[in-house]
């Protein structure tokens, strides 16, 4: 895949780049090796400093850079601005709780391991690469580097090919924002070479976000090396609705929960599982709602949904629609891609989809709703565990005895009852099952890349 920005609304190639050859490779990560000598030596108040006019810079480039991200991947202009400032926020969050997650742990009774002081400290452990997908450009980078740069670690991005303009942004940013050459380092290079960069001895860890192949093969080869990695894979979000659910709200939500990001989340709801009691009349009021979303070029003000990212989504997506039905799924709503320039496909509302049917198991990333009726709580349960993966589920209910097991029993690293998935830096965020290990945000992230020492004075 070539890095290039080609407008998904369009169809155009509006600017291709060069990879780096394997000589400025070799400079990149000496560099970043010599920027982390230097960089963990620094302390929290100077990081803080430089992070917050990172999170101020952000915040003023939120048209102009929303405007790149949309150019690159299609997301909405009001969804792309809000995502740099949600990425603003992330980087203040770190700046003002960093040193508090990373503080000492001492021993209170250091005599019970036989020491005068027994304490436990958090070390940062070099250069960590980062690969990176492209449906949310900003905030899935930012959400690593905020963490690893005020930890004391440094960054090196392998982005996804399609967004190689905000990803000289970021560099760019952290460069403005006063870190020295090294701290935080874009790599235009292909997949096939982050086996390299895994390997070299200087890098220390890795992080992906991606699809589940990427993260397999990322996370062997870190393996291979004994190398820590944390992998955010996909997700096929179970978004469960039972009778005493406040319907309106419920279908409101989960139409916005499908669609958001022009359904390319991988916390987006993808299956709704649906009572009996109330499963014509949530069906009703969803294909009305969904009938309603205004499809278009994600500039334009009002559009709740453009177009896929790609051609080749595009294609994968629809693949997964024509499967179902080959296998006895009816298509409600949609179901094609639309007759003008660019990626777009109708919004899509699928039900009857059958266990040999791929969409029934894989992900669909675009947005096609599947839906499904249950006869009661026990069916909603065992529908919505069954699946590959545990990334986040929803649960709309108002019985707190429901609620409870929905909590207790869903296969996931996010539950939610009420409301819809949602990162946010304060809550620790990550998947179960084959969405992946390790957690992103809140204390865990930050602590996620780190040598936790254990120091006994005796
Ligand atoms: P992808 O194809 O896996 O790409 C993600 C990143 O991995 C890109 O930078 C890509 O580079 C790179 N990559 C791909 N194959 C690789 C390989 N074999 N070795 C090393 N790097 C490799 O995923 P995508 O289709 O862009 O993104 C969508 C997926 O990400 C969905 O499954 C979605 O659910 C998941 N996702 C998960 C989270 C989460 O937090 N759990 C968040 C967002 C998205 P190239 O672009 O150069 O191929």
């Amino acid at each position: 895949m070539s890095i290039a920005t080609v407008n998904p609304a369009t169809g155009a190639t509006e600017r291709t780049f060069d990879e780096i050859d394997d000589a400025e490779l070799e400079r990149r990560l000496q560099v970043a090796h010599d920027a982390w000598l230097a960089h963990r030596r620094t302390g929290f108040a100077e990081r803080a400093e430089r992070i917050n006019r990172a999170a101020d810079l952000l915040d003023a480039d939120a048209d102009s850079l929303g405007r790149t991200i949309t150019a690159e991947m299609g997301k909405t202009y009001a969804q792309a601005k809000a995502e740099v400032h949600k990425s603003a926020r992330a980087l203040r969050f770190y700046a003002e709780n960093a040193e508090r997650f990373l503080a000492p742990q001492p021993l209170p009774d250091p005599s019970v391991v036989d020491a005068k002081q027994a304490y436990a400290i958090f070390q940062p452990i070099g250069p960590v690469l980062a690969v990176m997908p492209w449906n949310f450009p900003v905030w899935q980078v930012i959400r690593f580097a905020a963490p690893a740069i005020m930890a004391g670690n440094v960054g090196l991005l392998k982005h996804a090919s399609n967004v190689p303009q905000t990803a000289l942004y970021i560099q760019d940013l952290f460069t403005r924002a006063g870190f020295p050459e090294g701290v935080f380092q874009t790599l235009l290079i292909s997949s096939r070479r982050v086996e390299k960069v895994i390997r070299d001895p200087r890098v220390a860890a890795v992080t992906l976000t991606g699809s589940e192949p990427a993260g397999r093969s990322v996370s062997s080869i870190a393996a291979d090396e004994i190398k820590k990695s944390v992998l955010e894979l996909g997700g096929s979000d179970p978004f469960v609705v039972l009778p005493s659910a406040d319907l309106d709200e419920a279908v409101k939500v989960g139409v916005a929960a499908r669609m958001s990001n022009n359904g390319q989340a991988c916390i987006n709801a993808k299956r709704f599982i649906v009572h009996a009691d109330v499963y014509d009349a949530f069906v009703e009021k969803f294909l009305a709602r969904v009938a309603a979303l205004k499809v278009g070029d994600p500039m334009e003000d009002g559009v709740d949904v453009g177009p896929l990212s790609s051609e080749g989504a595009r294609r994968d997506l629809l693949g997964l629609v024509d499967d179902a039905t080959a296998h006895g799924a009816t298509v409600l709503a949609g179901g094609h891609a639309m007759d003008r320039p660019g990626w777009y496909v109708e919004p899509t509302v699928v039900s009857g989809i059958t266990k040999d049917a791929r969409l029934y198991y894989e992900e669909a990333f675009g947005p096609v709703a599947s839906v499904y009726r249950v006869a009661d709580i026990d069916e909603a349960i065992e529908l919505a565990n069954d699946t590959p993966f545990g990334l986040g589920a929803v649960a709309w209910t108002n019985d707190p005895a429901e609620q409870q097991r929905m909590v207790t029993e869903l296969e996931a690293g996010t539950v939610v009852i009420n409301g819809s998935t949602i990162s946010y830096q304060e809550m620790p965020f990550g998947g179960h099952k084959r969405s992946g290990f390790g957690r992103e945000l809140a204390a865990e992230g930050i602590r996620e890349f780190m040598n936790l020492k254990s120091v006994r004075i005796c």
